[in-house]
């Protein structure tokens, strides 16, 4: 037997791994199957260039936990490792390993942002054991070793019984960590970590129900047999290629990533490039809908097939989070903070491939099938339209494909739009009005009166559209957004002539005066006398553009903090062109001109969606009244 003392220039390294990767006890098995993983490949490539001639057989992984003796074994048919190598992976490399980054984890651990800990290997064992075994054995011709550690920098080697290729690790779990023998928390662990990890990995065994054999009887049980419970699927989706996948193909996998989603997705990007950086993945969109506090912890990271993390902020550009699916690159560096993370080159390209890959797929899927897409805009267009807003870049490409609807179901694209509505919706200065309503029902007047007139009512429901318009209106030239209820339409769309009003400027003063007065001194109405159509409605409250959109950036977070609650504020339209208003005017008795003022106030409230609660239990039998 020999014995030896690790070559260590901190004596107390153990209890270093142990303290600082408290919180990340459970990668330890991680990290033992990686390098099971990493054996098994070695020697499948080694026969591969003919370089082995050794029975390779259709290695696989084992784990087995012992609850009685305390231990966690992890056993794979890979190389295998002569004393030699066990000298020199074991004990030298893989504790060099262990220093250094216990030296970098010990300042990258001020910053919270760590995502993994890859590196660690082998030593990470002695987080959760208090000895460490490793039995193994050589594919080539070379006697078994033993490799005892407990816990401190003295180990003995000694030989060992092994007969078969492949190493054997053996974790005698320590006290506080006993966790670890529990098969249900081992499960977890596999399928957290190894579930798309490329050689199967066995835990346990199963029972398999048989067909029944030929002429059995009715009540007579199907037979049954014990298999291996292989937990992983050693050849996920996006390591094949996209050639040799169906659209269900595609769907199942989505299933096993997300066992408990019932919803299909809507389609799938498979990302595939390996210059200048190596990345594999494929994304999901699923269905989403109004929300913005969407779960966006649904991407899984990857390198090569080892799970990392489900956070994958920084890499992929946010207004992607939204989306569902795994992310497989070697690339994306593992040590560092998420700030480090963010400006690192690499990483900033795969971000850039990642959007230009879902713009490139959105205009293809667009120029394919337009229906299709249209049907599909309401569950994507948050996705597009957020990322409309915070990437340029995808900004641009969006022009493509970024969909404008109306009240009444046409898609334009903006170009289409700008086409369509150039001739009546132009102002005087040339600026281009685009209307729209973001509630169908709510609108529904002036949705009416609009389309009365000839005009395009675009339906803008999104909860950011109102950031959005503000880029467009600043990325287009002449263009201003307008919702339907934000001012009279020829006040909207302003022409060089306007309408001469019927009323005199005293008649007017006079008329406004009636007004203010019913509405009292608080109202939050301010009265306004505009000359128009007779056909226009007599009395129309709105809401000005501005001021509405300044409310709504402000519920939805963008910019404008710190601006208080900001009042309710309406301009209340009078249409002096209206019959009605001449003869409200020229009612002789004040009671009467109350009442009359009074009704057609509440008529234009309701038809903005005003009039509630008491108030509209009082117009309702003052309308009873009148019909009496
Ligand atoms: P890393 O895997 O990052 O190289 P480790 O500390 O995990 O670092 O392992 C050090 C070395 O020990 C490996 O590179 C490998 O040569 C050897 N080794 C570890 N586990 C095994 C195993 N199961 N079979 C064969 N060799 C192994």
């Amino acid at each position: 037997m020999a014995t030896g003392k690790i070559n260590v220039s901190v004596d107390n390294i153990f209890p270093l791994i142990k303290k600082f990767l408290y919180s990340d006890h459970e990668i330890f098995l991680r990290e033992l199957i990686s390098n099971a993983t990493d054996a098994t490949l070695k020697l499948k490539h080694l026969a591969a260039i003919g370089e082995s001639n050794v029975e390779l057989g259709d290695p696989k992984i084992e784990v087995r936990v012992n609850k009685e003796a305390k231990t966690l074994h992890i056993i794979d048919q890979g190389i295998g490792m002569t004393e030699e190598e066990v000298k020199k992976y074991i004990n030298e490399v893989a504790f060099s390993g262990a220093e250094e980054f216990l030296d970098k984890y010990k300042d990258a651990g001020k910053d919270a942002g760590i995502i993994g800990h890859f590196g660690l290997g082998f030593y990470s064992s002695f987080m959760v054991a208090g000895k460490v075994e490793i039995n193994t054995k050589s594919y080539q011709d070379a006697p078994a070793v033993h490799w005892v550690c407990e816990g401190n920098p003295e180990f003995t080697l000694s030989p060992s019984d092994k007969t078969d290729r492949g190493t054997e690790i053996i974790l005698h779990i320590a006290e506080d960590s006993t966790e670890f023998l529990e098969e249900g928390r081992i499960r977890e662990l596999l399928l957290k970590y190894n579930k798309f990890m490329p050689v199967p990995i066995k835990f346990g065994t199963r029972t398999e129900t048989l067909p029944k054999p030929e002429g059995a009887k009715e009540d007579e049980p199907a037979p049954t047999q014990e298999v291996d419970d292989i937990i992983n699927n050693p050849r996920p989706a996006w390591t094949q290629k996209p050639a040799d996948l169906e659209d269900a193909d595609y769907r199942k996998f989505y299933r096993e990533l997300y066992p408990m989603q019932f919803e299909e997705p809507l389609f799938h990007i498979h990302l595939n490039v390996d210059y200048p950086f190596n990345l594999t993945g494929i994304l999901y969109f699923p269905k989403l809908t109004g929300e913005m506090n969407l779960q966006k912890d649904r991407i899984q990271l990857y390198q090569n097939q080892v799970f990392v993390t489900d956070n994958v902020e920084g890499i992929v550009p946010e207004f992607l989070t939204m989306l569902r699916g795994v992310i497989d690159s070697p690339d994306i560096p593992l040590n560092v903070s998420r700030s480090y993370l963010q400006a690192d080159g690499a990483v900033k390209k795969i971000s850039a491939y990642i959007t230009r890959k879902v713009a490139d797929k959105l205009t293809s899927l667009f120029k394919e099938d337009r229906k299709a897409f249209e049907e599909k805009w309401n569950d994507i267009k948050i996705v597009i339209e957020y990322g409309m807003l915070s990437e340029e870049k995808f900004f641009d490409k969006a022009e493509a494909f970024a969909l404008y609807p109306t009240v009444d179901g046409t898609f334009y694209t903006f170009e289409e739009l700008q086409e369509k509505v150039k001739d009546l919706q132009t102002d005087k200065d040339e600026r281009l009005i685009l209307l729209y309503a973001s509630d169908k029902e709510a609108q529904h007047s002036y949705i009416e009166a609009a389309r009365a007139k000839g005009y395009e009512v675009l339906l803008m429901d999104s909860p950011i559209v109102a950031h959005l318009m503000q880029k467009l209106e600043t990325s287009k030239e002449k263009l201003s957004f307008a919702r339907v209820d934000a001012d009279h339409l020829d006040k909207l769309i302003a022409k060089d002539e306007p309408q001469v009003s019927k009323l005199t400027d005293e008649e007017k003063e006079t008329f406004k005066g009636q007004m203010e007065a019913v509405l009292g001194e608080n109202s939050p109405y301010n009265v306004q006398m505009e000359a128009m159509d007779s056909q226009a409605a007599p009395f129309m409250i709105t809401e000005p553009e501005f001021m509405r959109r300044m409310k709504e950036m402000q519920q939805t977070g963008g910019g404008m903090f710190g601006m208080g609650h900001m009042p309710e504020m309406y301009n209340l339209v009078v249409n002096t062109n209206h019959p009605l208003v001449g003869e409200i005017l020229n009612t002789r008795t004040e009671k009467k001109r109350t009442r009359l003022i009074n009704q057609s106030l509440d008529l234009a409230r309701l038809s903005k969606g005003l009039l509630k609660g008491e108030d509209l239990t009082r117009f309702i039998s003052r309308s009873y009244e009148m019909v009496k």
